[in-house]
């Protein structure tokens, strides 16, 4: 397909559609996800026991304080089970997912075009890498230039020989501090990004510096930073201020861990200002910021990266801003126009080639 083609338009996993059509979207979700990768080993003899026990209602609470220390609890790896979560958003009203899984935690093309038939939700596909720790060392041999040309591909004939065309660049993976091959796939979707017209999504390393870096990084590479979204805001910057600053660089601010407000735990990082907010502050953090002029670069979603965040689990799911969070807002006096802006237009704009 000519790239010329992708202007103006939205790509799913079954091919282009008008951007009115995507309604109500989450931007940042994972319906299939291998986390075996970026699994963390824990030290202790009774926690490496528990890191392989199968997610039960014997471990839940443990996982509560460790949802990636548990190797099954990283799996999303049942297409029978995604469809059923998937349906419950779809129940609520909602009518598009963004499933941000790439290269290195499993991205499955096909299996995403039938879970698409099968709810008859819009699915978008994500290109690009994960984080360096969940790829093999042929990352490093590879050229900026190739790494552009993959992306490139993706979108415009597909992966691999599925026919399965991707319709946003990432989540690419950074770490902190930033590998130099995190580095160079920055570079390449910044390039990728200029040839396509598709939007950018960052995943920034643990610590508060880390979006900054990353948007200087795209910023040099000519990246247009009104189409590139920083992922996990609520996890990373917890300072309004410093929102605000990011704000004027002309980038997107995602809160995507809606319905996770327990622990964020400590040993993840040496950045003692990250901390997760509750679903409540994060309504005030982001109406603080739409009475500043940014409501156009917010968007919202959940993150769905594990099975303890999912309904059957005990967890909240793809249903929970919909179906909670809505009716929160609702209560606390923000307007459907805000709500729409949010769930509805912002995603369009982002999710359409430009
Ligand atoms: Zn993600």
């Amino acid at each position: 397909m000519a790239i010329g083609e992708l202007a103006g338009k939205a790509q799913t996993v079954l091919g282009l559609i008008e951007g009115d059509s995507l309604g109500i979207t989450l931007p940042h979700e994972h319906l299939l996800l291998d986390g075996r990768t970026i699994f963390t080993e824990p030290s202790g003899a009774s926690e490496k026991g528990l890191a392989r026990q199968p997610v039960d209602w014997g471990n839940l609470s443990w996982l509560r304080y460790h949802p990636y220390e548990n190797l099954d609890n990283v799996c999303l790896l049942d297409e029978q089970e995604a469809i059923e979560e998937a349906m419950l958003f779809k129940k609520g009203g909602g009518s598009t997912i963004v499933d941000l899984t790439v290269v290195g935690i499993g991205r499955d093309p096909r299996a995403l075009a039938r879970i698409s038939r099968t709810t008859g939700l819009n699915v978008v596909m994500g290109a690009g890498y994960y984080v360096r720790s969940s790829l093999g060392s042929e990352i490093s041999a590879k050229t900026e230039e190739e790494i552009c040309q993959e992306i490139v591909r993706d979108i415009a004939v597909g992966v691999g020989d599925t026919g399965v065309r991707a319709g946003i660049i990432g989540e690419i993976g950074c770490s902190w501090p930033l590998h130099d091959d995190e580095r160079k796939v920055i570079r390449a979707a910044a390039h990728a990004q200029q040839r396509t017209g598709a939007s950018i999504n960052m995943h920034p390393g643990r610590n508060r510096e880390a979006p900054f870096e990353i948007i200087e990084i795209l910023g040099e590479a000519g990246a247009d930073l009104n189409r590139v979204v920083i992922s996990h805001i609520d996890a990373r910057i917890r300072d309004h201020s410093e929102r605000s600053r990011l704000a004027r660089m002309g980038c997107c601010l995602e809160y995507d861990l809606w319905g996770w407000e327990g622990h964020f735990p400590c040993y993840w990082t040496a950045d003692d200002f990250l901390d997760l907010p509750n679903d409540t502050q994060r309504i005030y953090e982001i109406l603080q910021l739409a009475e500043e002029g940014d409501l156009n670069q917010i968007l919202i979603s959940h993150d769905i990266c594990a099975k303890s965040k999912r309904v059957r689990y005990g967890g909240w799911g793809y249903c929970h801003i919909s179906n909670y969070v809505v009716p929160m807002m609702h209560k606390r006096g923000v307007a459907p126009e805000v709500i729409d802006t949010l769930m509805v237009e912002n995603p369009r704009r982002l999710l359409c080639f430009v």
